[in-house]
């Protein structure tokens, strides 16, 4: 018999924030490689571990996109699927479960999480808009530019100072986002707050930043405004409220996703991350109008809303996996597995950026190496070097990666400022590795580090590809390549 969700929640005198809720039924091999091959691999892949051929990288932490680890619940779901193009008997199940996790009336299903935002953005974002977040993931950024807009990210102070402790960095100003309604209001049709703030180290938001903007936008708003909310992981986000934000301890994640939302006019969730699922994605709303607009434009990208552009069975798996992620024990061992890998690294010396959450750990890529200027690459330089020292992939978010296009000229990459920190991400997939491999990855960072002034900083190479539109630049990052100035130890 299959556990129920409510069985999954039963009262347990079994510590979750000690060890795991689930155990190990399927494994999974990598390639195993030398130092000297790895030094050769990443070379041809242009000294970046996102350009390898994934079989090589022992320890895959690039992104927790698609990359959990599905239940044998899922799995089993799986095969009552019915891959029907109308009203599939896929979609009921997923239609309920959507209902159930965002509290929303209307759900629509899309391949994954920028096909959402793709029809959102289409409908709202007219040309000429300003479109204010606490700071747009890649995708809504490109929606804004392709609809002739400017996204505008006002990050809360907080995150900006390296010393504060605070655990709702992910936070909008909402001073700045008031004085942006008062003065330019009337080119505001869409607000997104993004929970957890990925392109911010990850960092949460809170209930209360989240109330505020609904406050903001009813008080100030200058035509109609649509409040959006990206939620790839937000039950991640909802175990660091009821964690850390008064009053939330004794409620469900699963109640508090639900009071999120319910600030929310619309929701749009990539499902790979906090869905658990290898694809999928989605948008929830309460107003049968919108809905009604949507319709047509989501036909037009994905298919019939019923299905979205997944197959039954990613809906299958969908449905089981949204409530599975947004468990309380399973949450409890994820920051658990997230602590130990930001204490693995600190213990040896490796900056992390503080708070660690739940989605992953951010290295402070300049503080490690401190000789490379921020112009050129520390983030990269490591991230290279540790994939040299132990096979492990990471994804660098530095300036030479993640510098922002200026606003007035955003094609002269001349022009791109730099990141306000040098980081690394290390995304935490879920469910996939256990305590060791994170132990593991922290060694090969140190073990990087450990070289020092001998590890070279990086500068753009020329490439010989058509010069990226205007309206593509925030998708640079995915195309530009890099060098070192000299060989890597
Ligand atoms: C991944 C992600 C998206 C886009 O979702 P896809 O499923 O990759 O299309 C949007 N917002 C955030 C915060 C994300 O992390």
């Amino acid at each position: 018999m299959r556990i129920s969700n409510q069985e999954m929640l039963a009262p347990s005198d079994i510590p979750y924030n000690l060890v795991p809720p689930h155990r190990t039924k399927v494994v999974e091999y990598t390639t195993p490689t030398t130092r000297d091959q790895r030094k050769n691999l990443i070379k041809e892949a242009n000294w970046s571990a996102c350009n390898l051929p994934s079989e090589y990288i022992f320890v895959n932490m690039c992104t927790d996109s698609g990359t959990s680890a599905m239940s044998d619940r899922q799995w089993s779901a799986m095969w009552l699927a019915d891959e029907s193009y109308f009203y599939s008997k896929s979609w009921y199940p997923l239609n309920d479960a959507l209902q159930t996790y965002t509290g929303m009336k209307y759900t629509i299903p899309s391949h994954q999480g920028r096909s959402g935002e793709a029809i959102l953005y289409e409908l709202f974002v007219k040309e000429g808009d300003i479109v204010p977040s606490n700071c747009h993931f890649t995708t809504t950024r490109a929606h804004c530019y392709y609809n002739g807009a400017i996204p505008e990210d006002i990050t809360c102070k907080e995150y900006f100072d390296d010393n504060d402790q605070s655990w709702f960095k992910g936070n909008i100003d909402t001073e700045a986002l008031k004085k942006l309604f008062i003065e330019q209001g009337d080119k505001i049709g869409l607000v997104e707050l993004v929970v957890p703030n990925n392109l911010c180290a990850g960092q949460p938001v809170s209930m209360k930043n989240i109330r505020e903007v609904r406050e903001i936008i009813d008080k100030y708003k200058k035509r109609d405004v649509i409040f959006s909310l990206d939620i790839a992981r937000i039950s991640e986000n909802a175990w660091i409220i009821k964690k850390f934000e008064e009053g939330y301890g004794y409620k469900s994640s699963l109640e508090i996703v639900n009071e999120m939302c319910s600030y929310a006019d619309v929701v749009h969730m990539s499902a790979k991350k906090a869905g658990l699922v290898n694809m999928g994605g989605f948008v929830a709303l309460n107003d049968q109008t919108v809905y009604q607009k949507l319709q047509p434009k989501l036909i037009r990208i994905d298919g019939f809303t019923t299905y979205g552009g997944l197959s039954g069975r990613d809906m299958e798996a969908l449905a089981v996996g949204i409530l599975e992620g947004v468990n309380d024990y399973y949450l409890e061992d994820r920051q658990r597995q997230c602590d130990i890998f930001a204490n693995a690294c600190k213990s040896r010396g490796v900056s992390v950026f503080d708070p660690a959450c739940t989605l992953g750990v951010w290295i402070l890529a300049d503080k490690c190496l401190p000789h490379i200027p921020k112009a050129q690459g520390p983030g990269t330089a490591l991230a290279v070097q540790a994939y040299i020292e132990g096979g492990v992939g990471l994804t660098s978010m530095d300036s030479l990666h993640r510098g922002r296009e200026d606003k007035d000229d955003p094609t002269n990459t001349a022009k791109i400022q730099l990141a306000p920190y040098e980081l690394i991400r290390c995304a935490i997939p879920r469910r996939a590795y256990n305590d060791d491999h994170f132990e593991w990855v922290a060694e090969s960072l140190a073990k990087a580090m450990s070289w020092g002034e001998m590890i070279p900083g990086y500068r753009r190479m020329d490439i010989d590809r058509p010069a990226i539109e205007a309206r593509d630049i925030g998708l640079r990052a995915f195309f530009d390549e890099y060098e070192p100035m000299h060989e890597h130890p």
